[in-house]
């Protein structure tokens, strides 16, 4: 499962036991040693990129045109 942590972020949870320690080098709950199957990691990445996505647009200043840039033609 996913749990949104206060900050907005994602983060990775057992399905079992609810723990987030997540062991990426295994896949594998530290806690009860559940197998974290991979389309759940994919999720999890892909939110983590949305969040991101998000914060970048929050910070972001809006793109300004390129400057002293040659001209292609
Ligand atoms: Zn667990």
């Amino acid at each position: 499962m996913i749990f949104t942590n206060p900050s907005g972020a994602p983060e990775l949870a057992c399905d079992e036991c609810g723990c987030r320690w997540f062991d990426r080098m295994t896949n594998r709950c530290y806690e009860c040693g559940a197998d974290v199957p991979a389309e759940h990691i994919a999720e999890f990445e892909e939110a983590l990129r949305q969040f991101a996505e998000t914060r970048n647009t929050h910070v972001k200043q809006p793109p300004s045109p390129p400057e002293g840039e040659p001209d292609p033609r």
